[in-house]
């Protein structure tokens, strides 16, 4: 038997990838294209030989999706064991964010503000001069779990409660979220840090008025730590937690806020500011209640998503109770493609539970337009955000 002859055939198939997003003002390398090279072989009895070799090699360059889902919450306090126990839910907060997490899974990155720290026990507490009344959060380590059970897996320490334990708080907090693998940054020693998911870099940053956090007064160090994420990431999200507390500070003053005595910032400069240095998405909360959004040169702002899940030590009346999730989908490179509210509501002591009567997206969308009537934004019913891209 004569020698099989075998032909090879050399391929090299260039697929030039069609970018559709405009590029951000710092050239970046392509992240949404990845390279495989596949190697199998093609054998011919028939054809003439052209020359012996026993493969063939195609490259094919594969798109991914050009957009990825993002979430927001408010205020995360599941339950504290300080000054009592009394304060923690039952069955160890198993169930405390079980209503809403098939929701908050469904995100490439979902963000929650950490309103407390993470600490069995231990630490020293702010000075109160009577416990009962005494409002710092010390939430239980295996806490941390019901938090990722949930789908969280970025966080804001940025608050006026992450210094509740003193240095002990936050070094807990920070070694168990590490532990977690749950992304986190708004202290004074780390403002911002910078992840991987999927095929993009991520960078976030947290501020906030409170001592030991990264401050929410100092723009020009915020947009410095903005246009350095920029030169290094694909979408930047921020959080700050700011302005005035309760039902009578729902509004967007675009003014600076002053509350107990302290310096609440500018929110509407702060936000405006900092995406025009190239943060993305903003995520802001603090007031307890929700406040308007806002689309700016094509990035999503949330100016207070209120509370979230805010256990027993919480007034959770009226408007307080509301509890939206911001369900955002963005380009590879942050610019707001479509969005919805879904609505939640604190239940007992501060369970969330998907609102039939959607009214945290009612609320929003009420807000956002006595606040921003020039937005070329509508909120509807149902709690979907659409936008005319300007
Ligand atoms: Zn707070």
């Amino acid at each position: 038997m004569p020698a099989m002859k075998y032909v090879s055939f050399a391929f090299f198939i260039l697929v030039v990838s069609c970018k559709i997003q405009q590029p951000q003002s710092t050239p970046k390398p392509d992240p949404e294209v990845h390279e495989q090279t596949i190697q199998f072989d093609i054998t011919s009895p028939d054809i003439p030989v052209v020359e012996i070799a026993d493969s063939v090699e195609i490259r094919i360059h594969r798109l991914l999706p050009d957009y990825v889902r993002i979430m927001g919450v408010g205020d995360l306090m599941i339950g504290t064991n300080f000054p009592n126990p009394k304060y923690l839910p039952p069955d160890s907060g198993n169930s405390i964010l079980s209503f809403v997490a098939d929701s908050l899974k469904l995100a490439d990155v979902t963000f929650g503000n950490l309103e407390g720290v993470i600490l069995n026990e231990g630490g020293t507490p702010k000075n109160c001069k009577n416990p009962e009344k005494c409002y710092v959060f010390r939430m239980p380590e295996y806490m941390v779990q019901n938090f990722k059970n949930a789908g969280f897996n970025l966080l804001s320490v940025a608050n006026n409660h992450s210094g509740d334990f003193g240095e002990e708080g936050r070094v807990s907090t920070s070694n168990l979220l590490t532990q977690a693998e749950i992304h986190f940054a708004g202290f004074d020693t780390k403002p911002y840090t910078i992840f991987k998911k999927g095929h993009l870099r991520y960078g976030f940053a947290a501020f906030a008025p409170n001592k030991g956090t990264a401050s929410i007064n100092d723009i020009e160090t915020a947009r410095n730590i903005v246009a350095h994420l920029d030169s290094l990431v694909d979408i930047i999200i921020i959080s700050f937690h700011g302005g005035a507390e309760g039902k009578s500070f729902e509004h967007v003053t675009r003014e600076t806020e002053f509350f107990y005595g302290e310096n609440r910032g500018n929110v509407y400069e702060f936000s405006h500011a900092l995406v025009d240095a190239g943060a993305d998405i903003i995520f802001g909360h603090g007031p307890h209640v929700v406040r308007a959004i806002e689309i700016y040169k094509n990035r999503f702002i949330a100016y207070s998503l209120g509370n979230f899940s805010t256990y027993a030590r919480f007034n959770l009346r009226g408007p307080n109770a509301f509890a939206p999730i911001i369900d955002l989908q963005v380009s590879s490179s942050g610019e707001f493609l479509s969005g919805k509210i879904i609505s939640a509501i604190q239940t007992g002591l501060g369970i969330p539970k998907i609102d039939s009567q959607n009214r945290a997206a009612l609320r929003i969308k009420e807000l956002s337009e006595i606040d921003f009537p020039e937005a070329e934004i509508i909120v509807e019913s149902s709690g979907v955000i659409s936008y005319i891209q300007q």
